[in-house]
């Protein structure tokens, strides 16, 4: 058999779903795909049509690249194959059950048991059911990892044959990091989803001492009722506004730290960086509490409780004011301009729209329609407090409503990133962008010149 022949042989060591999904895949590929098993016979019946099944020993000499498709606690079986297995790339699909299973990476445990061959940690991001379904239904990118270039080249080659994209991620030590990415559960939703669930939590235990006990215990009246739909309808905006509020803080104040420190070569502290890095799925989660409220809102005049008021309300007469009539759709339209931009803000968050966006397109979106979106919103809620701000009867038990104590975060925020914007204060920050530093003027007194009078 020739070199090129024998390039285009592969091998798949086991005959379990991995296996037979890659081997299937690869066979479509155009390879030629001899399985490696402990029982060659009776695994016959079960692989894809086009491939030979051997012993393990046979099929190893039948190609130069082998997919070890076998849980790594079998891999003892693969000692007594040691000779014949030098030179050999072997590519690690294994994953574990969790994290820090073992001592050492199963890559780098399957390279010390065979020291002769190359180890490629390869393949393990996808899904059995996800090969089978080809690259459209699945994850397009492949990670691998390997001390040796050439056999990373020839896993490589294999994986844009099958219409994957490979990603070298460097040296076999990386392979722990490449096992654990499939264990991961939403890592960066975690600290977003705690603050979405605190905060509703905190807002109705509040809602519910003011609106529904406080009814009750002060005029013994049971509107428990409102629980279901008024009070989910109160803590829906206010959580919503604030995790806006929450997506805009981090990026405002990292710019107040560049001006203290008057450069950007400083790492910002870790718990800033850890905020900046979950602001898409803080902006996620407030836009599903924002259409929450929104779906709320239109149930409204289907409700027992708003028709029944509205048939009290038939027979009173009552004069036509201008001004509530300009507030009411002011507070409407405000609000539907800032869920439109809302809706909008989410939708430039997917991957597919973000490729399509230039840099510039992209942060005008998510920087400036954000911070409008902010306004916006903020202001729909200023409105709905409208002149109850100063009314004593607002304050039950001497405290402030829900919405109000909302509006303080968005407050600050919109009013801190409005002193970043005066032309002085956007100068310095644009120059510490640039890479001017305060410190190099001491240094170079020709630079430097006062920025901030
Ligand atoms: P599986 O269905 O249980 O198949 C494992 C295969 O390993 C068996 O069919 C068997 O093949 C072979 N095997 C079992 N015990 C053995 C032993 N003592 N000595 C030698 N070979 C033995 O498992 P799988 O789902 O295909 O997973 C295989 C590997 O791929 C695992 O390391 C897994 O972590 C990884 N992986 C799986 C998926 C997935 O979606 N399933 C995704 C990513 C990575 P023979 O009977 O032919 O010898």
């Amino acid at each position: 058999m020739d070199n090129s022949e024998e390039l285009e042989r592969v091998c798949v060591f086991g005959t379990g779903d991995m296996g037979r999904s890659l081997g299937l895949r690869l066979l479509q590929a155009g390879y030629g795909v001899v399985f490696g098993s402990r029982r060659p016979h009776s695994s016959s019946s079960l692989i894809p049509h086009g491939a030979q099944v051997l012993g393990h020993a046979a099929a190893s000499q039948s190609a130069h690249l082998i997919f070890i498709a076998v849980q790594r606690e079998h891999y003892d079986f693969l000692v007594p194959l040691a000779n014949q297995l030098k030179g050999k790339v072997l590519v690690d699909l294994s994953n574990n059950l969790r994290k820090n299973q073992y001592p050492e990476a199963n890559a780098e445990y399957l390279q010390s048991l065979v020291p002769g061959a190359e180890v490629v940690k390869g393949f393990n991001t996808l899904s059995a059911w996800s090969l089978q379904n080809g690259p459209s239904d699945a994850n397009r990118q492949v990670y691998i990892c390997g001390e040796s270039v050439e056999a990373k080249q020839a896993v490589i080659a294999v994986a844009i044959k099958l219409g994957f994209s490979a990603l070298d991620q460097g040296f076999l030590s990386v392979a722990r990091e490449l096992e654990d990415f499939p264990l991961q559960l939403f890592p960066q939703w975690r600290l977003p989803l705690r603050i979405a669930i605190g905060l509703s939590a905190a807002f109705f235990f509040y809602l519910l001492i003011r609106d529904i006990i406080y009814a009750y215990v002060t005029q013994s009246k049971d509107i428990s009722f409102r629980i279901m739909v008024s009070l989910a309808n109160k803590v829906c905006p206010i959580v919503s506004l604030i995790m806006l509020s929450l997506c805009y803080l981090p990026g405002v104040l990292a710019s107040f730290l560049q001006l203290y420190r008057g450069t950007k070569y400083r790492r910002f502290p870790d718990w800033l960086d850890r905020w900046m890095l979950c602001r898409k799925q803080l902006g996620l989660l407030a836009l599903g509490f924002a259409f929450l409220h929104v779906l709320y809102t239109l149930i409204i005049p289907i409700r027992y409780y708003v028709r029944f008021k509205a048939t009290e309300r038939t027979n009173r007469t009552t004069q036509f004011d201008t001004t509530t009539a300009w507030r009411g759709d002011s507070y409407l339209s405000l609000g539907i301009l800032g869920f439109g931009l809302y809706v909008l803000l989410g939708i430039t968050s997917l991957p597919s729209v973000i490729n399509t966006l230039s840099w510039r397109e992209f942060s005008f979106i998510q920087s400036k329609l954000g911070h409008l979106t902010l306004l916006l919103c903020t202001a729909h809620t200023y409105l709905y407090g409208w002149n109850r701000f100063l009314s004593s009867s607002t304050y039950k038990w001497y405290t402030p409503p829900g919405y109000m104590l909302c509006l303080v975060l968005p407050s600050v925020v919109l009013l801190l990133k409005l002193l970043l914007i005066t032309p002085c204060v956007d100068r310095t920050i644009t120059r510490i962008r640039q890479g001017w530093e305060r410190g190099a003027d001491q240094r170079n007194p020709k630079d430097s010149q006062p920025l901030i009078p």
